[in-house]
């Protein structure tokens, strides 16, 4: 049987961030392993290196000590082309507050990560259809953000994260703003695409959510306190009505 690797691998990661004369110690030496189709919740503290993680793991920003192989490759050691390359394979994100640009379609957010791709329009076009299809809003690709309820619109935030075919979602805090019969329905439809072979990681400090992952880590002060396997409990949709919704 062929050993499979760890798509995210971290060994011992630090980050200092130094100003002036003070020295802050965000991430103290983190090792972790994300295979594929796994679902983790990182559960960190406000202010306990949230962003820092992110960053790093989003390959935004450098550790300052350790290493992070992404699909095997020590991103380090990469060109700024093959890690802008490495990226766009890997990962997509679904930002804190979805980050949707309000004057712009469902469709037009979805397509964004794609402008830069030499992608023809008629192609980005198919793409981002297929994957509001895929989080169940292919009848609102016209709509604009604000004539949304809070759950289409994080449905179009991570409809965003597929459409470049990632292998991984990397999520920040993305209940932050919904009630929490909504961000259900975002944890269910993460649990569909994690049956379906996706990986993903959610950065949160709700511990609420983290009973529907696959595996719990939780960081504090910047090192992992506690690493685990669950069995996730299933999320599952109380009957609504979106009309009520919407007029409530
Ligand atoms: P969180 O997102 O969990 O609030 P951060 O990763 O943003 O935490 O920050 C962790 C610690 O590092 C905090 O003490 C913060 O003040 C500090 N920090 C974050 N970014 C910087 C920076 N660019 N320069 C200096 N200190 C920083
Ligand atoms: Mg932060």
């Amino acid at each position: 049987m062929e050993a499979t690797a760890p798509l995210i691998r971290l060994e011992d990661v630090a980050k200092l961030y130094r100003m002036g004369d003070v020295e802050v110690r965000a991430l103290q030496g983190v090792s972790l392993q994300v295979m594929q189709g796994e679902f983790v919740a990182i559960m960190v503290a406000s202010g306990s290196g949230k962003s820092t993680l992110m960053n790093i793991l989003g390959c935004l920003d450098r550790p300052t000590r350790g290493q992070y192989f992404l699909d095997g490759r020590e991103v380090s050691g990469l060109t700024r082309d093959d890690l802008a390359r490495l990226r766009n394979r890997m990962l997509g994100f679904v930002f804190q507050s979805f980050n949707l640009l309000s004057r712009t379609s469902a469709l037009e957010n979805v397509e964004l990560p794609l402008i830069y791709s030499g992608i023809s329009r008629k192609e980005r076009h198919r793409r981002a259809r297929e994957a509001l299809v895929r989080v169940g809003l292919a009848d609102r690709a016209d709509h604009h953000p604000n004539q949304l309820s809070g759950g289409q619109q994080q449905r179009v935030a991570i409809a965003r994260a597929l459409v470049a075919d990632p292998k991984i979602i990397l999520a920040d805090e993305p209940t932050g703003n919904l009630d929490s019969r909504t961000s259900v329905e975002g944890m269910a439809l993460f649990q569909e695409l994690g049956a379906a072979g996706m990986t993903i990681l959610l950065v949160t400090h709700e511990s609420d959510i983290s009973r529907y992952a696959t595996r719990v880590i939780t960081v504090k002060d910047g090192l992992i306190r506690s690493n685990r396997q669950q069995q996730p409990e299933r999320a599952v949709l109380a009957p609504h009505r979106e009309e009520e919704e919407l007029s409530a």
